[in-house]
């Protein structure tokens, strides 16, 4: 598959990926040449190199950047020993008891099933929180993700995660008693993989980022500092959870007497090189940490839902200047991959808490592009503007539950799923053509899955 050179005709709306008055660039064309964005104009001619797609069906969006993702976990939905459980217990049941059980075969198979439901809901941007690592294990299954992305055409982020001490405090993780890696031998993989995959381009298709799985549980406090220069010196981001339930506010309270973002701030956690996931708990105090440091949100309404978290107070982090991303987290603790369905809920959610000018379709679709590509730093990523990479979906409008909307351009996230991806442009390259992913093999696929689910099934 080639980066083609396309022209995108006649859709019906093109949301832009920008925020305000520049969200919507109405009824325009886009004419695509080596991955990126030439022109965007009314009427253009096609030229006699171009394939043509009729979009007239159809409107455009960014791609959506998923800035949170536990890819492995696509073989652990809906486990019934953690459907009804808080993150604690959920942990505990679901994730954690399996974590030694993931051979590079299986994490395979969950890849290709998560990255394939990502791409048909319209994602062109991956980041993976991929935590599979221990002493005793290969570090295989992080390598495999990047081949199983490439053979996708999307683009991936790595989160090396992982512990370095088996911490008493985390049920879940002294319950299956892993041997955690040392720092030395955390550090070494991130060198091997920095040196083999990660690329600093503005348009990269592959980066990796340091990413202890939690700074609380994963690691003694000491060793957070020497992690983040670690990173920093390799010119490596930074990510982890944080500040998901109110535990994790109990324990640094408890153990370092601090909220959790100041806690993290003590140990150089903090910067426009970081990014955490959830941070449903936090004090104004906090908020303001975060937007004076430009340290990121991964925002993941629907996880936090479904284990009961709490609903992160993701307007007042965007109106302090905290960057704002959205996020699936893993579909073990979500049942859905799809970045239409978690667009739809983050519009809703904060609406029915806080009011229906809580958030905006176009603050929301903000968030899920050029929210994400800034999180990430990905800057020619994101947003639909002449130079920028070419990574945007066509949704098909024509569906019947479509009809009848005086605002169709709003209808992927007001109505939510299903809502058809009909085409996913990623660098120029098409990746879902007229609703298929070439060269998947759908029913080897369904196979494998229910193969994988067998073995995984005890607790
Ligand atoms: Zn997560």
């Amino acid at each position: 598959m080639q980066t083609e050179a396309l022209l995108i005709k006649n859709p019906v709306a093109v949301m832009s990926g920008r925020s305000g008055d520049n969200a919507r660039l109405g009824q325009v064309d886009l004419r695509i040449r080596n991955g990126r964005i030439e022109t965007i104009a009314p009427n253009l001619e096609p030229r006699a190199d171009e394939r043509v797609i009729d979009a007239r069906s159809c409107v455009v969006y960014p791609g959506w950047v998923n800035t949170h993702h536990h890819l492995f976990q696509n073989l652990l939905k809906a486990v019934p020993s953690g459907i009804n459980s808080d993150l604690q217990e959920w942990l505990a049941a679901v994730p954690y008891p399996r974590l030694a059980r993931f051979t590079p075969d299986l994490a395979r198979v969950a890849a290709r099933l998560g990255l394939a439901e990502l791409l048909l809901s319209g994602v062109t941007t991956c980041a993976d929180h991929h935590y599979l690592y221990h002493a005793e294990g290969t570090t295989e299954t992080g390598d495999l993700l990047f081949d199983e992305a490439a053979s996708f055409g999307m683009r991936f982020v790595l989160c090396r995660g992982g512990a370095l001490q088996a911490a008493g405090d985390h049920p879940g993780f002294s319950k299956v008693a892993l041997k955690p890696e040392t720092l030395d031998q955390m550090l070494a993989d991130v060198e091997r993989l920095k040196s083999r995959y990660h690329d600093a381009g503005d348009a990269s298709m592959r980066r990796v980022v340091v990413a202890p799985t939690t700074p609380t549980f994963s690691l003694p406090p000491e060793l957070l500092p020497e992690v983040a220069r670690a990173a920093r010196r390799m010119g490596l981001r930074l990510h982890t959870h944080l500040s998901e339930t109110t535990r994790y506010v109990d324990f640094c309270k408890e153990r370092f007497n601090k909220l959790p973002v100041e806690f993290v701030a003590d140990h150089e956690w903090l910067g426009p090189d970081v990014w955490f996931a959830h941070l449903v708990h936090l004090q104004p105090s906090e908020i303001a940490m975060l937007a004076e440091t430009g340290s990121g949100c991964s925002h993941c309404p629907v996880s936090n839902a479904r284990l009961g978290s709490g609903i992160a107070p993701a307007p007042q982090m965007a109106a302090a200047g905290v960057p704002m991303s959205l996020a699936v987290d893993g579909v073990a603790s979500n049942e859905s991959g799809s970045m239409t369905n978690e667009a739809h809920f983050a519009w809703l959610v904060h609406r029915a808490a806080q009011g229906a000018s809580a958030t905006t379709v176009e603050e929301i679709i903000h968030w899920g592009s050029a929210g994400g590509a800034g999180v990430l730093g990905l800057d020619a990523v994101g947003t639909l503007e002449v130079g920028k990479a070419a990574d945007f979906v066509l949704y098909d409008v024509s569906d019947l539950r479509f009809n009848g909307f005086h605002d169709v351009a709003v209808a992927p996230v007001t109505a939510g799923e299903p809502a058809r991806v009909r085409y996913n442009v990623v660098n120029g390259r098409v990746v879902v053509d007229n609703g298929v992913i070439p060269g998947l093999d759908l029913e080897q696929l369904r196979y494998e899955a229910a193969e994988g689910v067998k073995l995984l099934l005890a607790d």
